[in-house]
């Protein structure tokens, strides 16, 4: 603290003109990228592409989070690249960020050393960021914690972006504004499956929960069996062996738009506090990915998620590139969806899946 204010939820704000805050069909919504001061050339790369094929004609603002202070030559460039508008750089304060301890009000305290214990042995099995400590971080910032930085507060929507990612084709509609006259709460361009290593134990959390909640009334969204094996989902056996109910299917949220009033529902914050108090972010390694499809799929109904499938998007090692040649060409596509890296209808994307036993039909225009 300095003089009494906490400094960790500083956000320095940047009005860059013209400032559009009117005239507008949608509420407010925000661009949000988490990154890291050492990023800056590949959050440079991904503003460039997302200002000239998206937001250069809509100028929604910009939100950066860092769990350290941005440095000045981190805000220089990047709001430099941003076309107008405002540009916040919020700092994560330690509690939404460390690892919750005993004696915090942030509740139940980890056994840090079973979490290192279990750090060494994932990284020695070869789990992805299976030992590290602030991947981990991350994840539950992302799965919990975003959404109530000061920062973002007054955003209704927000669209995800991360450093280093590619926006192949011109987006020919407005995401926030379709989920705002959809009434739709959540938006992904990529499905695919998770490694089984990263969550054990996170599927019998869920069922956990859902015994208790349904007790209380609640009912499973309508799409459920998107990621089920059990029921009719079952005659479909997922390409990736699964030890669960849970194919490891999820919605891939490097790219993501999503409603802040969903997030921030009481229904969500049990869920995902329930699986906070198990410690499993930590002493396993629990993606915010499958932890937001999780939670989407549990609280919404079909017609409330969307797949934006003229959204051209890469993001290594994976990419999507619009199928149909006319809105290649009308969006100016920088893709080949015949290439490999388009994982759309290889057997890793879940998305043939998401035609059958979730949001079925696809994107239309409005
Ligand atoms: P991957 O996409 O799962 O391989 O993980 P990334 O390294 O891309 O991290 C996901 C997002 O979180 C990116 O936007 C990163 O910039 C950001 N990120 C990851 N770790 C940290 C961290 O320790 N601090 C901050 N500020 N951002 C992080
Ligand atoms: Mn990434």
């Amino acid at each position: 603290t300095i003089e009494g204010i906490d400094i960790s939820f500083f956000t320095y704000t940047i009005y860059k003109p013209p400032y559009k805050t009117s005239s507008r069909n949608a509420p407010n919504c925000t661009i949000l990228m988490l990154v890291r001061n050492w990023e800056v050339d590949g959050a440079l790369k991904t503003i460039r592409a997302l200002e000239d094929r998206f937001n250069k004609n809509h100028r929604y603002d910009w939100v950066f989070l860092n769990d350290e202070p941005f440095t000045l030559s981190f805000i220089r460039s990047t709001s430099s690249f941003v076309s107008s508008g405002k540009i916040k750089y919020g700092i994560i304060p330690k509690t939404h960020w460390n690892p919750p301890v005993a004696n915090t009000s942030d509740k139940n305290g980890l056994n840090m050393t079973a979490v290192n214990l279990n750090m060494e042995s994932m990284e020695k099995r070869g789990v992805l960021y299976g030992g590290v400590l602030s991947y981990r971080n991350m994840c539950r910032f992302q799965s919990m914690k975003f959404y109530k930085h000061p920062a973002m507060l007054e955003y209704e929507y927000y669209m995800r972006a991360e450093p280093n990612v590619e926006y192949f084709c011109d987006f020919h509609m407005d995401p926030f504004e379709y989920l705002y006259k959809k009434n739709a709460k959540y938006g992904f361009v990529i499905s695919m499956y998770e490694y089984e290593d990263t969550i054990p134990t996170l599927w019998e959390t869920v069922e956990n929960f859902i015994e208790g909640e349904i007790n209380d009334g609640c009912k499973l969204g309508n799409c459920w069996d998107f990621i089920t094996d059990s029921g009719i989902a079952g005659k479909y056996r997922p390409v990736v062996a699964s030890n669960s109910d849970y194919n490891l299917c999820h919605f891939w949220s490097n790219f993501e738009v999503g409603s802040l009033s969903f997030y921030r529902s009481e229904k969500y914050n049990n869920f995902v506090a329930y699986l906070d108090n198990t410690g499993g972010f930590y002493y396993e390694r629990w993606g915010d990915a499958p932890i937001h499809t999780i939670g989407a799929l549990m609280l919404l109904n079909e017609e409330e998620i969307v797949h934006f499938d003229t959204i051209g998007y890469y993001h290594a090692p994976f990419g999507t590139c619009p199928n149909s040649e006319n809105i290649r060409l009308q969006q100016k596509c920088i893709c080949d969806p015949t290439h490999l890296k388009n994982i759309d209808i290889q057997p890793n994307s879940c998305l043939m899946r998401w035609w059958k036993h979730g949001g079925g039909k696809k994107f239309t225009y409005f």
